[in-house]
């Protein structure tokens, strides 16, 4: 079957793939333990329910304007006031189906066929295929080895004349490093005289650790939301754990807006108004339920460190934000692919390599379950990988010895 080059080279999810791999193993009735996935387990916020519950009753479940409900944006206005410190119009803000799309429709509306974004590794597995997909080349920055934060310096170095945005995710998903706000800083004045668009992916922007805080790229501009380059992605998924609600947006200037709105309206048309109304409770609701989820996750993170610290040969940069963690296993196997399926081959626990993330030797573990999860699913780890952990341990009611090391 003949079908578009494009499209055939974009690469398969390897979260999907693994979690497929996961789904047939549990069927098969075995204790796969799922530190794949990033998604919090709590329940949508109460007021969430509610509003978009009142929405379904009402029977009125129309199309809704391209860029969103009023009373929705209405109060993403609110938010990036409060969030970001910035005095923002209706008309700076489009709703989109999550930041996956928002993300999507920022690189259509932005780039020509062959211009760069440049890409800090490591980084979301979408940004590369994304761009791709927008004709548009990823080129990707590369932190020394051993941290995960990038050099202003390298950054620099790979601008060119055809680079027309970079995009930074700090708290970053996959390492959970949090850039310092001095680079933060240097990159908003060097987009902004340049004039390259800095996206902000700030899905995470509210998990952080420690007291520690992502400062917003937009409290070192001085310039208003019409002439800076700073665009802002943000969304419901992470903030209030709801993915399956497909709420995102993006705040930045009104004519990048109605280019974006135009898009929308040709592929998509306006998010569900259920959605929507899903999205409004959760911003006008307390806001005590994102500080109870942040909690939550700072409590795995703890149990995470304090878990690998008898992992021998696994190197880990505590996350200070996300519920990602990506330790170095290099000591192990420097092919990340071999070490996720050795782990769930052996172990059951499904991982992701850090080579769809652009740092291979790592893995990906999703700390956003159970205590259990983490607890049992590192020393899962510790015993299919380390040598010095014991030799003979429990998976599910099954008793495991070890003898491949
Ligand atoms: N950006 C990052 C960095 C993410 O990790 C994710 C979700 N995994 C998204 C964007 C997409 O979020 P949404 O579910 O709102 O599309």
């Amino acid at each position: 079957m003949k079908l578009s080059k494009i499209a055939s080279e974009i690469a398969e999810s390897p979260t999907i793939a693994l979690n497929e791999e996961a789904r047939l193993l549990r069927e098969r009735g075995e204790p796969v333990i799922h530190l794949g996935i990033g998604e919090p387990k709590n329940k949508t916020p109460i007021n969430a329910i509610l509003t978009s519950a009142a929405k379904l009753t009402s029977g009125e479940v129309k199309y809704t304007p391209p860029d969103g409900v009023p009373s929705l944006k209405k109060a993403i206005v609110r938010y990036t006031e409060e969030n970001y410190d910035r005095l923002v119009m209706p008309e700076n803000v489009i709703v989109t189906n999550g930041a996956k799309q928002a993300l999507f429709n920022i690189f259509y509306a932005i780039l020509n066929p062959q211009d760069e974004v440049i890409v800090i590794a490591p980084y979301w597995v979408s940004y590369p295929e994304i761009i791709k997909m927008c004709l548009g080349r990823p080129v990707i920055v590369t932190p020394e080895d051993g941290t995960f934060t990038p050099r202003f310096e390298d950054i620099e170095r790979a601008v060119t004349s055809y680079t027309r945005a970079m995009i930074v995710n700090s708290p970053n998903n996959p390492s959970g490093a949090i850039y310092p706000p001095a680079l933060i800083e240097k990159l908003v004045n060097f987009c902004e005289s340049k004039g390259i668009f800095m996206v902000c992916d700030d899905i995470y922007h509210k998990l952080t650790f420690d007291h520690k805080v992502a400062i917003p790229a937009v409290r070192f501009t001085k310039k208003d939301v019409e002439d800076s380059h700073i665009i802002i992605v943000n969304g419901v998924a992470k903030l209030y754990g709801m993915t399956g609600f497909r709420v995102g947006w993006v705040v930045g200037p009104r004519d990048l807006v109605k280019v974006m709105t135009n898009v929308t309206v040709q592929i998509t048309s306006g998010v569900s108004p259920v959605s929507q109304a899903a999205a409004e409770g959760a911003l006008n609701g307390l806001q005590s339920v994102v500080e109870a989820l942040r909690l939550q996750i700072q409590n795995n993170r703890d149990v995470l460190l304090q878990e690998m610290k008898s992992f021998n040969g696994a190197r880990l940069i505590p996350p200070d934000g996300t519920f990602y963690a990506l330790p170095d296993l290099r000591a192990f196997n420097a092919s990340s692919v071999e070490l996720a399926r050795f782990l769930l081959k052996k172990a059951l626990v499904v991982t992701v390599p850090g080579k769809e993330f652009g740092m291979e030797g790592h893995i990906r573990i999703s700390y956003s379950g159970t205590v259990k999860d983490v607890t049992e699913g590192v020393a899962r780890m510790k015993w299919a990988l380390d040598p010095s952990s014991p030799n003979e341990i429990y998976i599910g009611d099954k008793k495991m010895v070890r003898d491949w090391l």
